[in-house]
């Protein structure tokens, strides 16, 4: 499974950010979010980046405690909180922001799937974001989900280095 991310239906309304805060923290706090809209207010653009479900998981690779594994059931990288050191080479891995650190447990976090039934999914009305199931699309979904999102980055002469 992965979140399948349209930025051309993205309202920038910030739900996902919301609920996916309010799962994790019993609170609304976009920074403990697993999921982030960049927003170009002026050029009415909203590009929501989360973590991919590499099949080749960059930030689980440079993980010097092995602290990111794939969850047998969603096929989600994972971060076990017990074993992760807050060194932050995931964050600094990962070319499209998919793993955030919390200054206040000093630990990575990333977007788990939420067990297979994501919050974001469920709130984002337009339809931006879709749980995409099925091994054998992943791989060329995701080319065309980092294709999009570089192409409008691109389109409105942001400055790009992925
Ligand atoms: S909930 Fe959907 S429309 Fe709203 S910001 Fe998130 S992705 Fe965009």
């Amino acid at each position: 499974m992965y979140l399948d991310v349209n930025p051309e239906l993205c309202t920038g309304c910030s739900l996902c950010e919301a609920f996916c805060s309010f799962r994790r923290e019993k609170a609304i706090w976009p920074t403990k979010s697993c999921i982030s809209v960049l927003k170009y207010e002026r050029e009415a653009l909203y590009i929501p980046f989360t973590c991919q479900q590499c099949e080749k998981a960059i930030c689980a690779e440079v993980c010097p405690v092995q602290a990111i594994k794939r969850n047998a059931h969603t096929r989600a990288w994972e971060i076990d909180a017990n074993k992760c050191m807050g060194c932050k080479m995931c964050v600094a891995s990962c070319p499209l922001g998919g793993v955030a650190f919390d200054p206040h447990r000093g630990r990575a976090f990333k977007c788990d799937l939420c067990g297979g039934d994501p919050e974001c999914v469920k709130v984002c009305a337009p339809g931006a974001l879709k749980l995409v199931k099925g091994p054998e699309v992943v791989l060329a979904k995701r080319r065309r989900v980092t294709q999009n999102m570089l192409h409008l980055l691109q389109n409105w002469g942001v400055e790009t280095h992925v």
